[in-house]
């Protein structure tokens, strides 16, 4: 199966007719029609067949087939039209040639949903493209909707519904939940519903959507956040057709209180266009769609089976939550094993309080209980009537958020698992529960198994877990921050009077100023002479700078001289500079400033998600240490001042180690004034950047000294 792909071939809003079923319908359908039914499993419609008669479909079962009367004990119809009544679903695997004639078909017999399996489509070039521009075309017509091509179906577990022929639905039943899946790849969807069926994890509906040409991922995102049975959101995506949509599914999602997961292929894409602006480099596709994640309380998963079981543990404990990780282990190292990666991971550890120290001690072999807790070195029978009691105390202390049982091998290894696990239970806190043994743990596995406790195998997957738990329980803890319009902004309407194409430095330069963010003091002179002549009005030292329209990053060249003090100084520098680097444009003299740090301060329009901003570490070092955090725009001062503190070198800027503290407020108050204008640039805006804005000791401002940018056409 070839990766889905979006295509132009896709149903275009609005010019359509009135859709025949709504996705609720679709995903509980009251009758389903299987195009090329067979008894045969060696066919994708025997295999479809088998899967809803099996799993026990409770609606009408339509087998279409022109040779047979009966298909697995069902009557079969020899067409979609001779069916007794339209089936709200159909589901076709026929193959690409025959395929648009039968959906057209389907459609005229007043189907509900073509649910289409057969691949060659959009990912399959121009000739596929054209096909399902057709199969699009009969949607638009008729009413009937589309989930595919190149999908795997759907499984509603508890409509009974498999509408799938994948292998994984071989078995006795199909597994329910509340944790529904959405995913773009089929072939993923199955082995996720698989891997969490083994874990013991059900779904409340699993769909594939494939090439996404009429019903696509936020079609069903959106229905699921109103479904009540469904109490959290996975998603498997590898391109949005409409970023916007995606983003106000998101809002919608966290109003509801339902945790979305989301698993997005493509973080490490390069960014476009990285020669001609930092920015752009720095806020490739994945960042932005990562700043919208985070501001709108989205959980980023880098594996699809360590998002579904966050997505479960979410279900199971509902928050909010705050606190730490408490670890207990059968093994001192073990425990310090584990209390590593957590704190890698970023998360705190808890501090047990002296009461729950207290309950504990006594039970210890260690002199005092701290967490990590080693549960080990006790002599039976003592220790496996401790394992409960000690787990119920460390994880019902206060400060314990989230919680983690390494299981080294020990002694009464099952019994002790069992207890364990049932206190765990008992606290209503996340706790995951990791063997680190191979066979020897299979009995305690067992154990496990039989009272419906998930376990992991490797403590890492387990850790990895409690991250996402934990990055779901801290982002929906922050409110969203609504942005509010900072005062004596210019009207939009001033910006049109910049036209589009790279802005030459000045012009990028009285943009930023028009929106309020300082800009240094300087001169432009066409000759060296102008420039020594400029220089002396302005007062010395000042910074001497060619101005070319050739010239990208001007330190590189050379084109930039710091600190001179005398006219002779600007006047041979500008000579020098101008015999060395050819024609120029003239040069620019700049006031020169104190520097106690440099900062980067950008914007760019992401095609998917609009404008965002972006503020680092700058000056040079930018790209090399990539310390850089970005949002969608604008920006509210509070989550400006967040960014800034997230930055790695944010200590450096509020003073560490004796340095002086710097004037953060003013970088905040450039990030904003920035967001604003690539805000109101809107589709106009290609990038933007200032860097570096020269921040200066607190209560002296910042200063933009360098600017480029690039505008669309008006
Ligand atoms: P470019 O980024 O094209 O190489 P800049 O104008 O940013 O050129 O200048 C390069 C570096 O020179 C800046 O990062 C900064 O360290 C320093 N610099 C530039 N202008 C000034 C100024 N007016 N005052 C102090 N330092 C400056
Ligand atoms: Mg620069």
């Amino acid at each position: 199966m070839s990766a889905p792909v979006l295509h132009t071939a896709r149903l275009p809003a609005g010019a359509r007719a009135t859709p025949r079923v709504d996705v609720e319908r679709i995903l509980h359908p009251r009758s389903v029609a299987v195009l090329g039914a067979s008894d045969s499993k060696a066919k994708f419609g025997g295999r479809i067949m088998n899967s809803l008669v099996h799993h026990g479909f409770a609606g009408e079962i339509y087998p279409i087939n022109l040779h047979r009367s009966e298909v697995l004990g069902r009557k079969a119809y020899a067409s979609i039209g001779a069916a007794p009544a339209p089936p709200d679903v159909a589901i076709l695997a026929v193959p690409p040639a025959a395929l648009v004639p039968s959906v057209r078909e389907a459609a005229e017999a007043g189907v509900g949903c073509c649910v289409i399996i057969t691949t060659g489509f959009a990912e399959a070039g121009p000739e596929g493209v054209a096909r399902q521009t057709e199969l699009v075309d009969v949607a638009a017509r008729t009413g009937t909707r589309i989930i595919g091509p190149n999908c795997m179906g759907l499984i509603v577990p508890h409509h009974h519904l498999a509408l799938c022929s994948s292998v994984v639905l071989d078995t006795d039943r199909l597994c329910d939940g509340t944790v529904s899946l959405v995913s773009q790849s089929g072939a993923l969807m199955v082995s996720i519903y698989d891997r969490a069926a083994t874990d013991g994890i059900g779904f409340r509906a699993c769909v594939s959507c494939g090439n996404q040409s009429d019903l696509e991922l936020c079609d069903f995102i959106e229905h699921l956040i109103g479904d009540p049975g469904t109490e959290a959101i996975c998603v498997y995506v590898e391109g949005w057709l409409d970023g916007a949509r995606f983003r106000r599914a998101a809002a919608a999602a966290r109003v509801a209180g339902k945790p979305l997961l989301v698993l997005k292929t493509g973080r490490t894409q390069a960014g476009v266009d990285s020669a001609r602006s930092h920015t752009a480099s720095l806020a490739g596709s994945f960042e932005v769609f990562q700043a919208v994640c985070r501001e709108e309380g989205v959980v980023l998963p880098r594996d699809p089976d360590d998002m579904v079981r966050a997505a479960h543990f979410l279900v199971r404990h509902r928050g909010p939550r705050r606190g730490g990780v408490a670890i207990l282990s059968g093994s001192g190292g073990g425990a310090g094993i584990a209390a590593d990666r957590v704190s890698e991971l970023g998360l705190r550890l808890a501090s047990l309080s002296p009461s729950t120290r207290a309950q504990l001690d006594p039970m210890l072999l260690a002199p005092q209980a701290l967490n990590p807790i080693d549960l080990g070195g006790r002599k039976p029978p003592e220790e496996v009537e401790i394992a409960g009691d000690v787990t119920r105390i460390l994880f019902a202390d206060p400060d314990v958020a989230y919680g983690l049982a390494v299981l080294t091998s020990m002694p009464f290894f099952a019994t002790r698992a069992r207890l364990i696990a049932e206190a765990a239970r008992a606290c209503d806190k996340p706790v995951m529960i990791a063997f680190t043994p191979g066979a020897a743990a299979n009995g305690p596995r067992q154990a496990l198994r039989e009272i419906g406790q998930f376990y992991c195998d490797r403590v890492e997957d387990a850790i990895r877990v409690i991250a996402l738990v934990a990055e779901h329980d801290t982002l929906r803890a922050t409110p969203p921050a609504r942005a509010e319009r900072p005062p004596a902004l210019p009207d939009a309407t001033a910006l049109s009077t910049f036209r589009g194409g790279p802005l030459a430095e000045a012009e990028a330069r009285r943009l930023l100023g028009a929106y309020g963010v300082t800009v240094a003091r300087e001169a432009r002179a066409p000759t060296p002479a102008a420039a020594a002549e400029a220089a002396a009005k302005l007062g010395y030292p000042v910074v001497l700078k060619a101005v070319s329209r050739a010239i990208v990053h001007k330190s590189d060249v050379g084109a930039v001289r710091l600190g001179l003090s005398s006219r002779e100084a600007v006047d041979l520098a500008a000579r020098e500079m101008a015999s060395r680097l050819g024609p120029l444009d003239g040069f620019t003299v700049q006031e020169m400033l104190a520097s106690e740090a440099e900062v980067i301060v950008g914007a760019r329009r992401d095609p998917q998600f609009g404008a965002v901003v972006l503020v680092g570490l700058g000056g040079i070092a930018v790209e090399i240490l990539k310390d850089v955090a970005l949002a969608p725009a604008p920006v509210s001062a509070a989550r400006a001042r967040a960014l800034v503190d997230s930055l790695a070198a944010a200590p450096l800027l509020h003073g560490a180690r004796g340095r002086p503290p710097l004037d953060v407020d003013a970088i905040v108050d450039a990030v904003v004034r920035i967001s604003w204008l690539a805000a109101d640039l809107g589709p106009r805006l290609v990038d933007l950047e200032v860097n570096p804005l020269i921040v200066r000791r607190a209560g002296e401002g910042a200063v933009a000294v360098d600017a480029r940018g690039r505008l669309e056409d008006s």
